[in-house]
């Protein structure tokens, strides 16, 4: 695909704090998970939002859904 030069691009991130939470939860969750054809264990969505954007994962075994947004950097 053509990047347009006047469409913004977006990048998604997770920080220190984040990063560990999803490492916690793939740990956890990787003792129960049926693998897809393509070995995918969990979901991480970013939310945008008008406060920030959120981040989430979920067990694509079980469907549990964790936030992991570290909300030490919110200006809230
Ligand atoms: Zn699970």
């Amino acid at each position: 695909m053509e990047n347009k030069p006047n469409k913004p691009n977006f990048t998604f991130s997770l920080n220190d704090v984040e990063s560990e939470k999803l490492r916690q939860f793939i740990e956890i969750h990787k003792q129960h998970a049926r693998h897809t054809a393509f070995g995918e264990l969990v979901k991480v969505s970013f939310v945008p939002s008008t406060m920030g954007t959120h981040a989430e994962v979920q067990c694509l075994t079980c469907g549990e859904t964790v936030g992991l947004t570290d909300l030490s950097e919110w200006d809230i």
